[in-house]
């Protein structure tokens, strides 16, 4: 299998390329050339099968330069030894909860860091440490990171002592909740590095692309053999883990008997970068019975306006809401999409891509619009109405879910009511509803309340589960004992030394 760029289609890579270097040199993201098809036969079998044999049957056929043994190894790092309960992940890694006859909750958040993000960036850093030999032999690879939060957590735990890789996360000194920063700060590893940055998201995130972009820093870098990459979602490895994920979760469904061989599911994703829902419909066209994707946003909306009207405008105000995973106006990974709709047509891409960077916008097809409408459905809510929903899902089903589920839940519900489909609805559960203890607490009770610190966070979480039952994940629970490591802070100037000082340049 080959991968090409969605801006140029003519020069083709190995899936060990496309993986080591995460993005095509003109701005394009990778794609496989040709999606490999499961028949109901091979998903019939793997209702029988555990997740790391379901995750070997979907990533043999994207990895073709990759040996059986190299694939297994990575699957046993990410999710846990062959046959036995998965270390990390306490079980099956993505496990279903029931809510009523036609809905049920995927929950993707029993990782070491509580949100799905663990999913691929549990197997990425080993998908790459394979990848990076095989097409830069002798070369060590340093990942730099911005993050507003989840990403930043989940990478350092992925990439935590993962043989010739180093880390470094910048996050900004005040973008990230109390309990995130005292995740990050805390992160074990012989091999990583955690600095806040002066100013907001958008700060650390350009001092990064800076440092990417940066000559003389990737001069020094070579001399020392070394190569920076990137964890985030436009690297083909973080996307492939996600289609994993699908084909079991209809697994367990068909060995539960909840559906049978063939039924058709819908699917209903909380969506921010496109990454996650790109996996479901990158699934359905493999020949998984998925019927529609609804598409779950919150009120920075540009999705569903998007799947409705073919029109992609980001020049709209942001809001900082309580599902902040999800607050983005630019969807790259959307780019995938529109690269699949168009039958691979790389010249429309480059120019949709160039209109959104220069005037904030882009309009599809019709051609392409109908076939988003084939598959797509779309809806939002607001911070409120997420909230509601919170409430709702315990009351009537005594299920506790996070911000971000409760958006999809939401979504779900709407779609359903309004069109009246009946077709089983799978709602995507994205974060542990500990990770937002005061956000889920006062919309269970109604409450209002506020949490400043990470040790109000704590108590509120306490406060969670005495009244749910719902167990707090261990992960979250120790991070009351765990030692500060990190404290560094620099400037947006100050960046560079800041790396240079953690590889010893
Ligand atoms: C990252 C994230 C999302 C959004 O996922 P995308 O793949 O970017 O669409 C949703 N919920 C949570 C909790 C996340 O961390």
């Amino acid at each position: 299998m080959k991968y090409v760029s969605t801006r140029r289609k003519d020069k083709a890579v190995f899936p060990a390329q496309a993986i080591a270097q995460g993005i095509s040199p003109e701005g394009g993201l990778f794609v496989p050339d040709e999606l490999p098809k499961f028949s109901l036969k091979e998903i019939g079998e793997m209702s029988q099968m555990n997740y790391q044999d379901r995750a070997y049957m979907v990533l043999s056929r994207f990895l073709t330069d990759f040996t059986p043994e190299e694939i297994r190894s990575c699957i046993q790092g990410a999710y846990g030894e062959k046959s036995e309960p998965a270390d990390k992940f306490g079980g099956n890694p993505a496990p279903i909860a029931k809510l009523c006859p036609d809905t049920y909750v995927l929950e993707l958040w029993h990782g070491p860091t509580c949100a799905f993000k663990d999913m691929a960036l549990q197997l990425l850093p080993r998908l790459m440490s394979v990848a990076v030999p095989k097409t830069m032999p002798g070369k060590k690879v340093c990942i730099l990171t911005a993050t507003s939060g989840d990403t930043g957590k989940a990478a350092l735990e992925g990439f935590k002592d993962v043989p010739g890789t180093n880390i470094m996360v910048f996050y900004p000194q005040h973008g990230v909740s109390e309990m995130q920063k005292l995740q990050m700060a805390s992160q074990e590893g012989k091999n990583v590095s955690v600095c806040a940055v002066e100013g907001n998201f958008d700060d650390a995130q350009t001092g990064v692309k800076n440092l990417f972009t940066n000559p003389e820093l990737k001069e020094k870098l070579a001399a020392y053999n070394m190569v920076f990459s990137s964890a985030n979602s436009i690297n083909w490895g973080r996307l492939v883990p996600q289609i994993v994920y699908y084909f079991s979760v209809y697994a367990d469904l068909l060995a539960d008997e909840e559906i049978f061989l063939g039924e058709k599911i819908n699917v209903t994703v909380p969506t921010g970068n496109f990454g996650n829902i790109l996996a479901a419909y990158y699934a359905k066209e493999m020949g998984l019975p998925i019927q529609r994707l609804i598409c779950a946003s919150n009120r920075n909306n540009v999705l569903t306006d998007f799947i409705q009207t073919g029109v992609y405008n980001k020049k709209r105000p942001f809001y900082a809401t309580t599902s902040p995973s999800m607050d983005i106006l630019v969807s790259s990974n959307l780019e995938r999409l529109l690269f699949a709709l168009s039958g691979g047509d790389d010249n429309l891409v480059s120019c949709l891509m160039d209109s959104l960077n220069r005037e904030g916008e882009y309009q599809v097809s019709p051609e392409v619009k109908e076939k988003l409408d084939e598959g797509f459905s779309a809806a939002w809510c607001n911070d409120q109405q997420a909230a509601q929903e919170i409430q709702r899902l315990f009351q009537e089903f005594s299920y506790l879910c996070d911000p971000h589920t409760a958006v999809a839940a939401y979504a779900c519900r709407q779609y359903q009511e309004t069109t009246g489909d009946k077709t089983k609805n799978v709602v995507v559960s994205t974060a542990s509803p500990y990770k937002f203890p005061s956000s889920v607490l006062k919309a269970v009770t109604g409450e209002n309340l506020q949490a400043l610190t990470a040790q109000e966070e704590f108590s509120l979480a306490d406060r969670l589960e005495h009244l749910s039952n719902a167990p707090q994940p261990l992960p979250l629970f120790q991070l009351r004992e765990k030692p500060v490591r990190f404290t560094g802070y620099c400037g947006k100037e100050e960046m560079e030394q800041a790396v240079c000082a953690f590889l010893g340049l």
